[in-house]
């Protein structure tokens, strides 16, 4: 549905507004530090029993939430995280599984049901658009009764999808910088990890991908790296509980990554800080993190985090 022009004209003040309202200061003692917060640790897309939620990464940047990647249970973590959700300014998915973009729509509903003031920015790969259209579209009935009923602005107009279809500068403001680089997650070809270059730090996140050199120069000195992970004695006993699962272990082994070369990536890049998370599998609780971590250190002598839902780094 097209927005009518008092919508448009309602939305565009609101946004004025809000940025007016922003004071104007000079940067250096104002920034506030910049904050990762893992709110989703468990890869892959089925709900885990053993306390990790699905994959999402919050950074906080001068106190600006960017969410990358939305998992199921995204905005519930976001609160669990202090962020409120009309708070939802920019939105990054690296791939189209859902486990990275399943509360894609549902992040943008409830930005707009708690009345966020400014327009969402959401970058990820072809498709973006189409998703968070569909998603309006699935709750047309809800949304054509609230915005007549309760005067709502069409959500239509406070979201602003890009598509992110080569490596590269996606985005840069007065805080931030933030690339694309495309990494290996067949059958999927269109799978980035994205770095946010920050005036106090450096942030990669890998995304899903099997071992990619390319990754280690993209995640070149960075301050942290936030690095998926699959642990191979822990895929073979899953394959046994599962039934149907015959082609999983080929599509695990051919799209993630194992500890040992996570150690790689992380030691080419030279990081400061190694996060891992994105487990594979995410709700074996019998996994140790030393049992986690003990490969990536063969290669890696920097800190290595073994991330737990809402650990901030
Ligand atoms: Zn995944
Ligand atoms: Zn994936």
């Amino acid at each position: 549905m097209q927005p009518t022009r008092r919508q448009f004209v309602t939305a565009a003040t609101v946004f004025a507004v809000s940025h007016a309202l922003l004071p104007r200061v000079g940067f250096s003692q104002q920034k506030k530090p910049t904050r990762v917060i893992l709110l989703g640790t468990k890869g892959g897309p089925r709900l885990g029993e053993a306390g990790r939620s699905n994959p999402s990464t919050l950074i906080m940047i001068n106190d600006v939430p960017y969410v990358v990647d939305c998992a199921y249970g995204t905005s519930k973590q976001l609160i669990a995280a202090g962020v409120a959700l009309n708070r939802v300014r920019y939105v990054f998915i690296t791939h189209h599984h859902s486990d990275h973009n399943l509360d894609f729509g549902p992040l943008l509903y409830n930005a707009w049901i708690t009345g966020q003031p400014t327009r969402v920015d959401a970058y990820g790969p072809t498709g973006m658009n189409q998703l968070a259209r569909d998603f309006f579209n699935y709750l047309k009935f809800d949304i054509d009764t609230r915005m007549s009923d309760e005067g709502r602005p069409d959500p239509n107009s406070l979201v602003t999808a890009h598509e992110v279809t080569k490596p590269g500068v996606v985005m840069t403001n007065d805080d931030v910088k933030i690339s694309a680089c495309l990494v290996r997650h067949p059958p999927i070809t269109q799978a980035f990890a994205y770095r946010f270059d920050a005036q106090d730090r450096s942030v990669v996140i890998s995304g899903d991908t099997t071992y990619a050199p390319e990754l280690a120069e993209f995640a070149k000195d960075a301050d942290v790296l936030v690095h998926e992970v699959m642990y191979l004695p822990g895929i073979d006993a899953l394959i046994q509980r599962l039934p149907n699962a015959k082609r999983l272990r080929e599509h695990l082994m051919a799209a993630h990554t194992l500890p040992e070369d996570v150690g790689k990536i992380a030691a080419q890049a030279r990081v400061k800080t190694l996060v891992l998370s994105h487990f594979v599998p995410g709700d074996d609780a019998s996994i140790t993190d030393a049992q986690w971590s003990e490969g990536v250190r063969k290669h890696f002598k920097g800190r290595v985090v073994v991330g737990r839902d809402l650990m901030e780094i």
